[in-house]
Parts: C-alpha cells; structure tokens; sequence
C-alpha cells in the first residue's frame, strides 16, 4: 500500500472489507464477509430511536519484525458484553468478538501501518439494535461488525502536553447512569461541551461528578490519572468508563515500583500532583501541562509546557514499546497474528 502513513490523522478510510454477524431468532449468525460500507437498515431499528449501540476501539501494530501485534482484545470482547448488558442487546460470545477482530485485519492486512511510522491499524468494532420497535423496548434483532482503518500517530508534532477545561456547567453522564458503558449516548452527551472547549482553544473538557461537582471523572473520551509521591492515582466513579489503557498503565506502574490508588479525586489536588494526563486507546496518554477551571477563576499548571513529565514518558514508552513488540511482552498482552 502506497499511503503517506505519517499524515493519516485519525479519519474514516475506506479499507477492503468488514465483516457481520446478525443476531437473529435467539443466536449468532456466521461472520460474513463484505466489501460495502452501506447495509440497508429497518427504519425503526432500535439504534436509531432509542440508542440501542455499543462500540469498541482497539488497535493492531506491526514490529520491527512484520509481524502484526493486536492489543488486549479479549478485553476489548469482556467490555461489550458489559455494555450489552447494560442497554439489553443480545450479547457478542467472547470468541465470535475475537474471530472477527482477528479475521478483519489479515483481511485488510495491506492497511496494517508498517513498522516506525508511529501509525496503527484501528479497529472498530459495533453492535447494534437493528430490529423494529417502536415501543421503547429492546429489539429482536441484532448486527454485530467490525472494520478498520489506519490511523496516523496521534501526535503529529510529537508526544506533547496540552491544555484542558474543567467543565461545571456540563455532565458527559448521570451518577447511576451508562457513563460506565461504552454506548453512543454518552457521546452524544459530551459533543456540547467538548465542542465548547474546543472553541475556546483546549484540547477538550475534563468532567467532574455528576452529583457533587466535587471529583474529578472522566477528560473527554479518556480516563484521567495523576501522579504524586511515586504513586499512580486514577479516580473510582460509577459512571467512568473503565479504560483497558489504564489498567495496563495500572499495571506497568506498580512493575516500576510504583504505588498505584484507586479511589475519588477531589479537583484541588490537581494542586498537589507533579503530572496529570489522561489515557486511551487513541493517544495511549495526553499530557496535561495545564488545567483550567474557568468558574473558580483557579489554574492549575504542571512541569514544562512543551515537555511531558519523567514518570508520564515512562509509562508511555513502556506500553508503546509494549504494544508494537519492541520491549518484551512480559504480562501476555499481545497477540501476533499470521
Ligand atoms: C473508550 C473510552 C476510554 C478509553 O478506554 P480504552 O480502553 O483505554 O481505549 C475512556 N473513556 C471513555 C468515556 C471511553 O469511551
């Protein structure tokens, strides 16, 4: 494949197949296979009146070796079933979920960005109601597919910190909501004040509970963490999204010897802490050189503007070097497909 890899940014490419699974009197369907990016859907599926969908989003890489790595997937397949569950959809089995994921991408190996170009394969796999209710009440009806696209670095000048926007005036999801679930109605919830930040020139909006406005959740699409004292702090909330990249990030912390706390973070210790970021599939980890909260007139800043943080690249070169197989795989979190 010809393609500039470096300059793919993160958009919709066409990409030679997909595949589909329907959920149809009470079971899965076999995975087809298609090369259209249109499927003809029952004007009153679920999913378009009601917001019966889910999504995921993983990514594969190649090594200095060829060889593709794919990422946690089997986690990627555990999350969906949550969601699911959580909005009434037929769920996706664990095994059909990573057939499908595995099949897509040597389907579409040529798209695989090659080796040191910073770009990914990502992988999006959906799942929605495509039954006909008009009642609000889950469908029938299901369809399950998964494509791909490459994806350029998320970084184009570089792994940099960037500025974020408390918002107070703004919930991405309610206390005993779906904020826990990766479902589209979260999303539509958050493009407001994503977009509003955005306007006024941050990368985007850090959400606080939605009860007491006292806590720090969720920064946009991404988990937030901090670190002070040696110790990698994530807020608990029942309406945050568990990130597979946090816990990985998690996990490599206390490997380096870290403490890692998981529990409410009240918004004045971002006073306290040396570095801050947030994480995910997409960028692995968004340094926050400063975070403002507009209403309180209060800014918080942290280390050099246009450095990350000691503890921060560490992390992050771990996981990537991880991820593309250049360091040793040492928690089995990749799979090599051929
Ligand atoms: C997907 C997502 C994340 C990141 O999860 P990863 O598994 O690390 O990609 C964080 N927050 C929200 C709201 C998300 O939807």
């Amino acid at each position: 494949m010809d393609l500039d890899w470096k300059n793919l940014g993160f958009k919709i490419i066409k990409t030679d197949f997909n595949v589909r699974s329907v959920f149809k009197d009470g079971k899965w369907g076999d995975l087809e296979v298609s090369s259209e990016e249109y499927f003809p859907i029952h004007i009153g599926a679920t999913c378009l009146h009601y917001g019966q969908e889910s999504f995921e989003g993983l990514k594969a890489f190649t090594g200095a070796d060829g060889q593709i790595r794919l990422f946690r997937h089997g986690e990627n397949a555990k999350r969906m079933i949550r969601s699911a569950r959580g909005i009434l959809m037929a769920e996706v089995p664990e095994e059909l979920f990573m057939d499908a994921v595995e099949k897509v991408i040597l389907l579409n190996k040529k798209y695989v960005p090659p080796y040191g170009t910073g770009a990914s394969l990502y992988i999006r796999p959906l799942l929605i109601g495509t039954g006909p209710e008009v009642g609000v009440r889950p469908a029938k009806e299901y369809t399950f597919l998964v494509f791909v696209m490459p994806v350029g670095p998320y970084f184009k000048a570089g792994f940099k910190p960037v500025e974020m926007l408390i918002v107070r005036d703004h919930d991405r999801a309610a206390p005993l909501g779906t904020g826990h679930l990766k479902v589209g109605g979260n999303y539509a919830a958050s493009m407001s004040s994503i977009a509003e930040a955005h306007k006024k020139g941050f990368a985007t909006s850090m959400y606080l509970d939605a009860r007491e406005k006292k806590y720090i959740d969720e920064c946009g699409p991404a988990n937030f963490f901090g670190i002070k004292n040696n110790t990698f702090i994530t807020p608990k909330s029942p309406s945050i999204l568990p990130s597979i990249t946090n816990q990985s990030l998690q996990v490599i912390a206390r490997n380096m010897g870290m403490k890692v706390e998981i529990r409410p973070v009240p918004v004045e210790e971002l006073a306290e802490f040396e570095e801050v970021g947030a994480c995910g599939t997409a960028a692995v980890i968004t340094p926050f050189s400063k975070v403002v909260d507009e209403e309180k007139d209060i800014s918080y800043s942290f280390g050099d503007p246009q450095t990350p943080g000691p503890v921060t690249t560490r992390l992050y070169e771990t996981l990537v070097g991880i991820q593309n197989g250049d360091l040793e795989d040492s928690f089995g979190w990749t799979k090599i497909l051929d």
